[in-house]
């Protein structure tokens, strides 16, 4: 069992900013990563609210600098590999990866979100053959052709924007007549000549024996359904916390998210959190990245005393 003075959960821009800020403070670090560093970054398009690039940066450029920007610290090991367990047995911290077991001192949980379901019949079928979370990976297939996008939040809206360059026309099915997406961005998708909103209305039914053929709308206002013939449906509906191997008693708010107080503490001693994962109002690149830093800071405060 390798042991660390803290293990980070999680490599997107919270997880990263949190490995950056222990290495530097000398802590004896383990960043676990699933997949490749960035997390939902890299899924994101254009990111244009990041401080410090004027013409905006794509999601996978800025998770590759921040990535690049580990790799001079010798005292930060990154493992790649899928936590399964995490126990605290007698204020031990003890985490599954793969096939090993690793003990930390303190633990950071980053563990993000993933792209919410709606939820209908078919849906896990038709995720890849024709329904998708991402627009950066998928939209390159449906060039020329005709898409919806599911969601008025500022993923629906800002990966509408990207898709519009690419498909012939593009529906936003919004089950609301007002959007929850930044005005800025609202306004340029009303600019969008090739997309068309289908507002207060509601996806019921997928249809497509091999692929996604088309979907079926009902319109909350006049209770009219529609069939509606589409090549492509992408799904940006909200988040839900990634959250299924956290012990029972780390506390978390009605949906699954972590409880921490403003230092990114949770309720138990030794465990932090940083990130989408947490209980919160506002999920950014720029806040994930401050509260990574937070944790770090507190990490070290917890283990100057618990060593001291
Ligand atoms: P979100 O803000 O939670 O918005 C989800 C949208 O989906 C809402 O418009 C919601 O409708 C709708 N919705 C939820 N459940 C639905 C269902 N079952 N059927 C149909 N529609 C449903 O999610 P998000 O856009 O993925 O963003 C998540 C977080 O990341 C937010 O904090 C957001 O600000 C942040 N984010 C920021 C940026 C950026 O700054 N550029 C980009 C992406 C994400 P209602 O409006 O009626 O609730």
């Amino acid at each position: 069992m390798r042991r660390f003075g803290a293990v980070v959960v999680g490599a997107g821009p919270a997880g990263m900013s949190a490995a950056l800020y222990l290495a530097r403070f000398g802590i004896n670090t383990a960043l676990v990563e699933q997949l490749a560093p960035g997390g939902l970054l890299l899924q994101t398009s254009a990111v244009e609210n990041y401080p410090g690039f004027p013409k905006g940066i794509q999601g996978y450029e800025l998770a590759d600098f921040m990535s690049e920007q580990l790799s001079p610290y010798t005292n930060l090991s990154r493992i790649q590999g899928g936590l399964s367990e995490f126990k605290i047995a007698e204020g031990r911290k003890l985490l599954h990866i793969d096939d090993e077991w690793l003990e930390a001192d303190a633990v950071i949980i980053c563990s993000g979100v993933r792209y919410r379901k709606l939820g209908l019949p078919n849906e896990d079928f038709l995720l890849g053959r024709g329904i998708s979370h991402c627009a950066l990976c998928d939209g390159n297939f449906f060039k020329g052709q005709i898409v919806g996008v599911a969601g008025g939040g500022n993923s629906a809206v800002g990966e509408s924007l990207h898709l519009a360059k690419i498909v012939s026309r593009l529906h936003l099915i919004h089950r609301r007549d007002a959007f929850r997406a930044a005005p800025f961005e609202v306004d340029r998708i009303k600019q969008t000549t090739n997309i068309v909103f289908e507002l207060n209305t509601i996806i019921t039914a997928l249809h497509g024996e091999k692929q996604l053929e088309g979907i079926s709308l009902k319109r909350l206002d006049t209770g009219k359904e529609e069939f509606l013939p589409l090549d492509g449906l992408f799904v940006f509906v909200g988040f839900d916390p990634v959250s299924g191997f956290l012990p029972e008693e780390i506390s978390r708010d009605s949906q699954g998210f972590i409880v921490t107080d403003t230092e990114m503490r949770t309720n138990i001693p030794g465990i932090f959190a940083a990130g989408d994962i947490r209980a919160k109002l506002c999920r950014q690149i720029v806040t994930a990245v401050g509260e990574g830093a937070t944790a770090a800071n507190a990490v070290n405060i917890y283990l100057e005393h618990a060593h001291g």
